[in-house]
């Protein structure tokens, strides 16, 4: 699969509808300091389905939404879309047949975030998986914000691990373990909390049967 174009509408400093073509090759985006260059790579990993307002560098993840300038009002809503061609058919087995995917987030006032996937709403865990199956995702060793090569470099080596993973395309199988581990440890909280209900029904269930021995034994006396 190959990353096509991002599209940003109100998200940062992006108030109007603006297109990035990722043409083959390298592309590169050149502007002044403080022209909105971080903006766009945080719109990608934003779009990937990042939860994290910080590293998003806001308060709260409505920060993303345009906050207006002096001569435009600010917006309620942010978009950012990125579409995939999959030509080479490639990805998890549910999009082999699919020839162009656009993934969207969108962020509204008060309303929190939704994800759509060519235009069908999905889960954020939904979104996040199709980027981990195709070893990416808004935590992609890949995508190095400013300052992350310090931090790499004297990461842990389990963090660096994210990075060998990724090389191996297995970050979608990691997501997925995470998860049924999530998911066992719940079953198992479940279970405990049967057998301290089945305990304490055993428990009524001995006091119960004693009563009504002694019921039977006064009845049998009347
Ligand atoms: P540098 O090269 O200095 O790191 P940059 O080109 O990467 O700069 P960014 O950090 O991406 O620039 O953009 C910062 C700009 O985005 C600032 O001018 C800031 O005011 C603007 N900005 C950030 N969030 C919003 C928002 N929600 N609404 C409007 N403008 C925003």
């Amino acid at each position: 699969m190959e990353f096509k174009k991002i599209q940003l509408n109100g998200f940062k400093s992006f108030s109007e509808k603006t297109t990035f073509l990722i043409e083959k090759g390298l592309t590169g985006i050149v502007g002044p300091n403080g022209c909105g260059k971080s903006n766009i790579v945080e719109s990608l990993r934003w779009c990937m389905g990042e939860t994290s307002a910080k590293s998003m560098r806001g308060s709260g993840m409505e920060d993303v939404i345009f906050s207006g300038t002096s001569n435009k009002p600010s917006k309620n809503i942010a978009e950012v879309s990125i579409n995939i061609s999959n030509t080479e058919k490639s990805g998890s087995y549910q999009f082999k047949e699919i020839e162009e995917i656009e993934i969207r987030r969108k962020i509204e006032r008060d309303k929190g975030s939704r994800f759509y996937l060519n235009d069908k709403e999905v889960r954020a865990k939904d979104a996040q998986m199709f980027f981990a199956d195709l070893s990416t995702g808004a935590h992609s060793p890949s995508i190095i914000s400013q300052g992350r090569i310090g931090s790499l470099v004297t990461a842990k080596p389990q963090d660096r691990r994210a990075i060998l993973e990724e090389a191996a395309g297995i970050s979608g199988l990691h997501v997925r373990r995470h998860e049924a581990e999530l998911r066992l440890n719940a079953a198992e909280n479940n279970l405990k909390r049967a057998d301290e209900l089945r305990r304490q029904l055993e428990k009524q269930l001995i006091s119960l049967e004693k009563q009504a021995e002694e019921a039977t034994k006064y009845k049998k006396n009347i």
